[in-house]
């Protein structure tokens, strides 16, 4: 076993950690107070090769291993997990089903244009269908060499920004999981509208909206795998999209653990800084030990998942460890800042609103219990 990075793994974490902390790190707080992003900024990364990330070359992408790909994520997390969160849903959940399962004929015209920064979005939850994602009620109804798209959608990361949405819809008059089929559809298909824009408690340089499909026409060139593939192309993306969140909150705690030592050696209480006070000094131990904890379990993961072996336990396993450490490490990080902690001119009130939503989305921390059980009680 061998626990070090290989060349190109640490080259590509350097990379970013220069970029992030060179680009994004000095307009986070400006970007979480505005609630956007600029596009130049969106260029920058689009031109250091952040949007083809993981799918192959010959379509413009790097083609780099999971495992980079985590590297990477933790690093954008630590300076903005919300330009964190478009960057993961694009990379995973957004062109990852185009890259394994569209056609040639979609891949050739839509992942390089993915690869160059035109941003793609990932349809399933509905009002009706969230964790009970099998129970969606958008319709796809096949009409000659074309499907029609009707419903709505609802927290779509990307969504108003997006040039491309992966959307998931069942033949009209069916229930369950094996009628709902995954289509690629492009940004300005008539009949597509982006609706309501949620106004977040973090996160806020991503937008998060509402889509309505009305008598949306897409070619079956578009369909992404086979009819019926819908809902297990979905569940294999969010399996590899778990690794990405797990490590958004990884970054988030990292950043946590080290703006509370930075505070902590400079601010002094009962004649010595808050590091040398022993209950302060057991608190940053905890947070250092579980995030370094939930980042092997992150990396087991992602390993497994390079090496095409059975990953899913084990992306669950490490989301909620990861997610949940974050979340202490926030509370803890905060609660080492006293008072100035929770006022905005400190990142870590920043971080608290920015790491909770990793424990909902992709998949709540009870739903990964779901998943956890099931396979370790089928196990023995
Ligand atoms: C900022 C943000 C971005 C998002 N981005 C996207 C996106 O890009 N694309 C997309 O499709 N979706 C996205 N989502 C949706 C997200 O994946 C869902 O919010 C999530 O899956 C939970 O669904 P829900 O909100 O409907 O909660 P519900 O399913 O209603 O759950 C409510 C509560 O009940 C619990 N619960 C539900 N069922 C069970 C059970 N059987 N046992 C125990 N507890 C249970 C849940 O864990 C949760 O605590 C996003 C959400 C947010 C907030």
């Amino acid at each position: 076993m061998n626990f070090d990075f290989n060349e190109t793994q640490t080259m590509f974490r350097d990379m970013v950690r220069d970029f992030a902390k060179q680009e994004i790190a000095p307009i986070a707080q400006q970007m979480d107070e505005e609630g956007t992003m600029p596009d130049e900024l969106i260029a920058k990364m689009a031109a250091n090769g952040f949007f083809g990330l993981s799918f192959p070359e010959q379509y413009g992408g790097l083609g780099v291993d999971t495992i980079t790909y985590a590297l990477v994520i933790e690093e954008l997390a630590k300076a903005s997990a919300g330009v964190c969160v478009m960057l993961t849903v694009h990379n995973s959940v957004g062109s990852y089903p185009l890259a394994m399962y569209g056609s040639e004929e979609a891949k050739q015209k839509y992942l390089p244009r993915m690869a160059a920064g035109e941003i793609a979005a990932f349809c399933i939850t509905e009002a009706g269908a969230g964790s009970d994602a099998a129970s969606l009620a958008a319709t796809a109804q096949k009409d000659g060499d074309e499907y029609v798209l009707n419903g709505g959608k609802i927290f779509v990361t990307n969504g108003s920004r997006a040039a491309f949405y992966v959307v998931m819809a069942r033949t009209p008059g069916t229930t369950g999981h094996k009628d709902i089929h995954a289509f690629i559809v492009e940004r300005g298909t008539e009949g597509l509208s982006v609706a309501k824009k949620e106004d977040k408690m973090g996160l806020r340089a991503s937008d998060t909206v509402s889509i309505d499909l009305e008598d949306v026409r897409v070619p079956a060139s578009h369909l992404l795998g086979n009819e019926g593939d819908g809902f297990r192309i979905a569940m294999s993306a969010l399996d590899g999209g778990r690794i990405g969140i797990a490590f958004q909150a990884l970054g988030i705690g990292q950043a946590c653990l080290e703006e509370a030592i930075k505070y902590g050696k400079v601010r002094e209480q009962f004649g010595k800084p808050l590091t040398r006070q022993p209950v302060i000094g057991n608190m940053i131990a905890d947070m250092g030990t579980e995030l370094e904890s939930a980042r092997l379990m992150g990396l087991k993961a992602a390993w497994l998942k390079d090496e095409g072996r059975s990953f899913s336990k084990q992306a669950a396993m490490a989301k909620v460890m990861a997610t949940e450490a974050a979340g202490r490490a926030a509370d803890s990080a905060l609660q080492i800042h006293g008072g100035y902690g929770y006022c905005k001119e400190f990142a870590v009130e920043r971080y608290y609103r920015d790491v909770r939503v990793t424990r909902i989305y992709e998949g709540t921390s009870e739903i990964q219990r779901l998943v956890i059980a099931r396979q370790l009680v089928s196990e023995f």
